[in-house]
């Protein structure tokens, strides 16, 4: 067994043992590349766990267009989580629409009320949630683990392609003719909501497109808590 066969291989076992030992658990996918990956693996298997990604109303028409390309090839209906209309209209109506350019502080709220809140109520009643992402993705994630106790959700967290390097993810794609989205071919390594994301040249930084007018340092996400804390991201997936 080659190395990569032998790397999906264990993908497969966690999953297994996450859809055997922590039901239920759901797989938060942000729809980008790896998650696709994810999608794919988990939906061959048939594995009980349930898709879900935070419609956060600010996505590329390309993000979202997954969704329905999940529906057509593998038959399966993401759950979107979208946002508290109230809370979405009193920051709007308070501090305008595209506010989060404004200051960290802005930006911070605008992903409390778009991703934060709609992702806890996405997790509430789950022993376990996995993600996609990757040790290799930021110095901050050297420490990534496959299985993690996610203190902040009050259950564990998976992230069963913590070992995966970026190749793995796109041979992963290749071999398997696995759906994605077209802005990965556009210059778009990262992707996140449409105002905050642009394209990067090449050499930069995977990040670098993200939350780009933000000193890197104030990247916060917050959908990350390690040991109670919100992971700083240089280079991390949001
Ligand atoms: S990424 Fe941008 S648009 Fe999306 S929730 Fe955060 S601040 Fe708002």
């Amino acid at each position: 067994m080659s190395d990569f066969d032998k790397l999906v291989a264990d993908t497969q076992a966690t999953l297994a043992r996450v859809a055997a030992e922590f039901s239920p658990a759901v797989f938060a996918s942000s729809l980008a590349a790896e998650d696709m990956v994810l999608t794919d693996l988990i939906l061959r298997a048939k594995l009980p766990i349930g898709i879900f990604t935070l419609e956060t109303g600010r996505l590329h028409e390309e993000t979202l267009g997954m969704v329905e390309r999940i529906r057509e090839t593998y038959g399966y209906e993401v759950r979107l989580y979208t946002p508290e209309t109230a809370a979405i209209d009193a920051y709007v109506r308070q501090n305008g629409l595209n506010a989060f350019y404004d200051s960290v502080e802005m930006r911070k709220e605008c992903c409390r009320i778009r991703k934060v809140e709609p992702l806890n109520r996405a997790l509430a009643g789950n022993k376990a949630w996995i993600t996609g992402q990757r040790r290799a993705q930021s110095t901050t994630r050297a420490e990534l683990a496959v299985q993690e106790d996610d203190a902040a959700h009050g259950m564990t967290k998976f992230n069963p392609l913590a070992d995966w390097s970026e190749e793995d993810v796109w041979r992963y794609i290749r071999d398997n003719k696995v759906p994605y989205n077209p802005l990965h071919d556009k210059g778009y390594p990262s992707i996140g909501c449409e105002p905050c994301t642009r394209a990067i040249q090449p050499g930069e930084d995977v990040r670098a497109g993200r939350w780009w007018w933000e000193n890197p340092e104030s990247k916060e996400c917050g959908l990350h808590v390690v040991d109670g804390k919100l992971v700083r991201i240089k280079s991390v997936p949001a």
